[in-house]
């Protein structure tokens, strides 16, 4: 699947933290139409020797030719990673926890993930969810998820506290509401895994619940609101509903 997510550009949960492919690619061999075999190999992550030819490939989809060879830049496993699902009770809440995440613990923040209550509430109808307690309530507008990646396990929990300290406290931008208003943080990996389950069961849960159409959509967070309600107004004069 190597080429197929560099013909896609491909970014994952960790998008974040790495980016997509375009800035961990350093080098690609490709068969152009003509037979041609273009060498654009190169390991270092700095090349700025004139045009930045292998950025035409991510994300061409195969119209440009055929990848066949792909050099990437890996990153080291982290030696501390951190987890917290945290509630939220509107969208401008969501981006106040974002913007107080990448201003106090910006350097190890891997992952921001946003589940709504739609997807919650499907989540938890799930037969694998039957008896489990995700230790708060599960019918708040927002949740979200926060990963930390780090490599000293005692400054990064101290640092994510310090950090849930703030979110729970009354913010200006909110009127006094607080941020985050309600959370579990993950006390071991095993826990830590569990919550990351209830992020990875979205696709699954949606898919469960009924009909789904998948697309890729970019939009900033304040717009969310928005949209979703927008596509659940078009989607509620279709045979099937929507939400
Ligand atoms: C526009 C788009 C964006 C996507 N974004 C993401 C994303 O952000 N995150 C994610 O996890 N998944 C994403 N996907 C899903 C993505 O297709 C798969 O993650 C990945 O491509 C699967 O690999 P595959 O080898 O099965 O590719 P396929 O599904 O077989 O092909 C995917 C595309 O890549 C091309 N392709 C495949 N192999 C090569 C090759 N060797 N050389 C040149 N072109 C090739 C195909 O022609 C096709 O256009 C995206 C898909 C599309 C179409």
């Amino acid at each position: 699947q190597i080429g197929g997510v560099c013909s896609t550009n491909a970014g994952g949960l960790r998008f974040c933290r790495f980016g997509s492919l375009l800035g961990n690619v350093t080098g690609l061999e490709v068969v152009l139409g003509t037979g041609e075999v273009l060498d654009l190999m190169n390991t270092c992550r700095k090349d700025n020797t004139g045009y930045p030819l292998r950025q035409l490939f991510l994300g061409a989809e195969g119209t440009l030719g055929v990848i066949t060879k792909v050099c990437m830049a890996a990153a080291p496993l982290p030696r501390s990673v951190q987890v917290a699902f945290l509630a939220c009770d509107s969208i401008d809440a969501v981006c106040e926890t974002l913007k107080l995440a990448k201003s106090e613990i910006n350097e190890i923040l891997s992952a921001f993930e946003l589940v709504d209550a739609n997807a919650m509430g499907s989540i938890m109808d799930m037969s694998v969810m039957a008896g489990k307690d995700m230790g708060m309530a599960t019918d708040y507008p927002y949740y979200v998820l926060i990963e930390t990646y780090g490599s000293n396990e005692d400054k990064d929990r101290e640092s994510l506290s310090a950090f849930l300290e703030k979110a729970m406290d009354e913010a200006p931008a909110l009127q006094g509401r607080m941020p985050v208003v309600d959370g579990v943080v993950a006390q071991d990996n095993k826990q830590a895994a569990e919550l990351w389950h209830v992020r990875e069961l979205c696709p699954v849960a949606a898919s469960e619940a009924g009909y789904v159409h998948k697309y890729d959509l970019s939009l900033s967070l304040r717009q969310w609101d928005a949209f979703k309600n927008e596509v659940a107004e078009r989607l509620s004069a279709h045979p099937q509903g929507g939400g």
